[in-house]
């Protein structure tokens, strides 16, 4: 028995998760799945109810599963309140709290999508990268930090810093993870310039004598930004540090067109994880009924294949997403002329029942 924490959030959060459940349920009936379902506030709606966008009940319940299905946190309504109590510290919270130290975001274009695209069809068509970042060290995290007074005037301050250990452990996810795929990382780093950055690679490539099958390859920062929207299909898995990774994988999901399809997820040491869509929770268009639940529903893929281990229900589940969209179903965020507009609650239906008939 598995055990998942449905954790909605606010805006389109709700309507989006609703779907992704009715394809567990598609899964469950026609896979041996044995999966024991919670539910729990976070964010604006945890606040509104019990004072804090991460209430005790929810981090118990958060720790005590196997994996958490999130949906998405915030909105205008909360913008104001004090900085500890809004939406987004509830999300931070919940990560560091569990120790969720690898952000995996695949850029996956399906061919159905390459018009959605700002690169030419050709150079996007069939996209299938993996960005693994490091998500809680780095620059985002290193002390000292701050602003002070230093010579008659304002200095700003941050610390880059990685230790050994921070540096293998994400490394091998990353390994283990191109093991599953094509068996290519490439590790981005700024080893010309910046000393943690120079020992990152050298224990990038210490670590990557206990993997003889993959071929590990360097990249500077600037010029995986620059590959990335040249060639974006040379890359397998890329592999960086929370801050590059934080721009490399904005810029990666913009190559597949549309916030609405990009799943993600974040992995702790033992491989429980966090799995939520990219996008934030859409305020402008919530309770509209025309949220895009796709990368909700690949989320939860994404969940069956690394935290239950349950690859084969990750690849149906992405094979009927496939299917909707060959089908040419379309919410309006990857509208074309030509295709059908549907509305969030019937593309999640269709996934469902594409993949009740495999
Ligand atoms: P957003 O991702 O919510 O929305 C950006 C744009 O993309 C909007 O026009 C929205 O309508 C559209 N969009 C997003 N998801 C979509 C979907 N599934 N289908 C169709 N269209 C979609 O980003 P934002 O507007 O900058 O932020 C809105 C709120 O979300 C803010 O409160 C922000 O703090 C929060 N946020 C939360 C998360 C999270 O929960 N992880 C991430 C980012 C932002």
């Amino acid at each position: 028995m598995s055990s998942i924490l449905v954790l909605p959030g606010d805006g389109i959060g709700p309507e989006i998760v609703e779907q992704a459940l009715r394809v567990l349920s598609a899964a469950e009936q026609r896979f041996d799945l044995n999966v024991e379902l919670d539910q729990a506030l976070v964010g604006g709606a945890a606040y509104d109810a019990e004072g804090d966008p991460l209430p005790e009940s929810t981090l118990a319940k958060a720790r005590a599963a196997d994996a958490i299905l999130f949906g998405a946190i915030g909105g205008p309504k909360w913008d104001t309140i004090e900085r500890d109590k809004r939406p987004e510290r509830g999300l931070l919270r919940l990560r560091s709290s569990l120790g969720l130290f690898a952000n995996l975001r695949p850029a996956i274009l399906f061919p159905q999508l390459a018009d959605a695209s700002s690169l030419k069809p050709e150079v996007v068509s069939g996209l299938d990268i993996l960005i693994v970042r490091e998500l809680t060290g780095g620059i985002y995290f290193g002390q000292p930090r701050g602003i002070k007074e230093e010579n008659g005037e304002r200095v700003g301050f941050n610390t880059y810093v990685y230790s050994e250990s921070e540096m293998k452990r994400i490394a091998r996810v990353a390994f283990d993870l191109a093991m599953q795929r094509g068996k290519r990382v490439c590790s981005v780093d700024k080893a010309n310039v910046l000393e943690v950055t120079e020992l990152w690679k050298e224990v990038v490539t210490e670590e990557a004598k206990a993997y003889p099958e993959i071929e590990l390859s360097h990249m500077y920062v600037d010029n995986a930004a620059m590959q990335l929207v040249r060639a974006p299909k040379q890359f397998d898995v890329i592999v960086t540090g929370n801050l590059f990774g934080d721009i490399l994988s904005d810029e990666a999901a913009m190559l597949t067109g549309s916030i609405g399809m990009l799943p993600s997820a974040s992995l702790d040491e033992n491989r429980k994880g966090l799995y939520e869509p990219c996008h934030g929770s859409a305020p402008d268009i919530a309770g509209q009924g025309i949220a895009n639940p796709l990368a909700t529903i690949m989320s939860l893929a994404m969940l069956m294949r690394y935290s239950l281990q349950r690859g084969d229900v990750a690849d149906a589940i992405e094979s009927a997403v496939e299917k909707v969209l060959d089908q040419g179903l379309r919410t309006a965020d990857i509208y074309t002329e030509g295709t059908r507009k549907v509305s969030t609650g019937e593309m999640g239906a269709a996934v469902a029942e594409a993949l009740s008939h495999g």
